[in-house]
């Protein structure tokens, strides 16, 4: 299928021009491009199935129905999960952060003297929901400390699991630099600490090969926009045992068994954590992007992705006063800045040389401030992607270099 064999037929989108040029489009750890695939499971499910799901007797309904369960099977396999009831829906990893973190809030489980941890590098989105959490229970954040290359400091790790950690809240890759952390390990020692785990696997999951039973983790969260689903439907897993005995948060139809005025009894998960209607092509359409996905094997996408990224920092190393961030072996991004060169201006002027790459903090401004900088320069490769990307962004970043200098 690699290097070029992924036809643009399969991503209309790029096949446009911007500002005169090609469009190389680099900013995919933001969000990624939908394959035609995903784009005809969703007109089908409104042009043929169109329904709300779960209690209709009618044939569409029914369909639906079939339909938004058959999507959770596929999740459930494509992530290796003991069962289907492991699999929430939900908007997105955000959505999936902060449903744990206020279950766990409400359950009891936090409460004032126990730690969370958390890392320099995480996304905002897996920093805020927790500040919240110790605001309203007493507890007390902790934070990983980062390396100088982008790495986490493993020893102030393992002595940080030594104070009363309750859950380790960690990315897997790092949506800044590109950094991929040692999951497996780390899992491994905050589950011998007695913590709870969730991993954020918003960058992970368009890259690397997912299998939660030999994670050994709690929870785990990613958003489908980033695996060439739409956006606006996610996923979070999370261990039977515990999603049987940590209550509900968000209270509605769907999550019920029986209601009364005196007292309502909850449905079973994963029900029970998706009140309302959700996002049901949202759903069908993630099955079809981890059909297309594992079309290709995610193994063969990341060494596709890994080549790119490799020939991108060989080719941008050129560029005098060129600094970049994240450990060699970085997964998805990387980042970079220009001596001298602000990271809007390069990327104001990649754009108009048709080159999409994304500049500012990428919603870790912690993790900037902990290196003193504002922001950098971010690409950031998908499995549609070629070494023509590469060259276009090493040739128009040398480009703008020279005019901004
Ligand atoms: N975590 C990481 C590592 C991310 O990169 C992102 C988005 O960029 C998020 C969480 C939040 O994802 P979403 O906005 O889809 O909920």
């Amino acid at each position: 299928m690699f290097p070029t064999e992924i036809p643009l037929s399969d991503f209309p989108i790029l096949d446009q021009s911007i500002h005169g040029r090609r469009l190389v489009y680099l900013d995919n750890a933001a969000t990624t491009q939908k394959p035609m695939a995903v784009l005809e499971a969703s007109r089908r499910y409104y042009e043929s199935i169109n329904s709300n799901i779960h209690r209709g007797t009618h044939q569409l309904a029914r369909a639906a129905t079939d339909a938004y369960e058959n999507a959770r099977q596929t999740v459930a396999k494509h992530l290796y999960a003991e069962s289907a009831d492991e699999v929430i829906f939900t908007s997105g990893t955000t959505a999936g952060i902060n449903l744990v973190s206020n279950i766990l809030a409400l359950s009891g489980r936090i409460t004032a003297g126990d730690e969370v941890l958390i890392s320099t590098l995480e996304h905002h989105s897996n920093i805020v929901p927790w500040q919240i959490l110790c605001q309203r229970t007493g507890a007390t954040l902790k934070v990983i400390p980062c390396e100088e290359d982008g790495s986490l400091d493993q020893e102030a790790f393992l002595r940080l699991l030594k104070g009363n950690v309750k859950i380790l809240a960690l990315t897997w890759v790092s949506n800044a630099f590109g950094t991929v952390n040692p999951v497996h390990e780390m899992i491994r020692a905050a589950k011998s600490a007695g913590a709870l785990v969730l991993i954020d696997a918003a960058q992970s999951s368009a890259h690397l090969p997912i299998d939660v039973q030999s994670l050994g983790a709690d929870f785990l969260a990613f958003s489908g926009h980033k695996i060439y689903a739409p956006t606006g439907i996610g996923v979070l897993w999370g261990r039977a045992s515990l999603l049987h005995d940590l209550p509900p948060w968000q209270g509605g139809g769907e999550m019920i068994k029986e209601v009364t005025f005196a007292h309502t009894t909850y449905n079973d998960p994963p029900f029970k954590y998706e009140a309302g209607t959700p996002n049901i092509e949202g759903a069908i359409a993630l099955a079809a992007a981890i059909d297309y996905v594992n079309n290709i094997g995610i193994k063969a996408i990341h060494a596709h992705e890994t080549t790119l990224i490799r020939a991108a920092e060989k080719a941008l190393s050129l560029i005098p006063g060129i600094r970049f961030f994240g450990p060699a072996d970085r997964s998805g991004s990387l980042s970079f800045l220009v001596e001298g060169i602000h990271h809007y201006d390069l990327g104001t002027l990649l754009d108009q040389m048709g080159v999409a790459v994304r500049t500012g903090h990428h919603c870790c401004q912690p993790l900037m401030a902990r290196f003193g900088i504002t922001g950098t320069t971010r690409a950031s490769f998908a499995l549609y992607n070629t070494l023509q990307d590469v060259e276009a962004l090493a040739e128009c970043t040398q480009k703008a270099v020279g005019m901004l200098r």
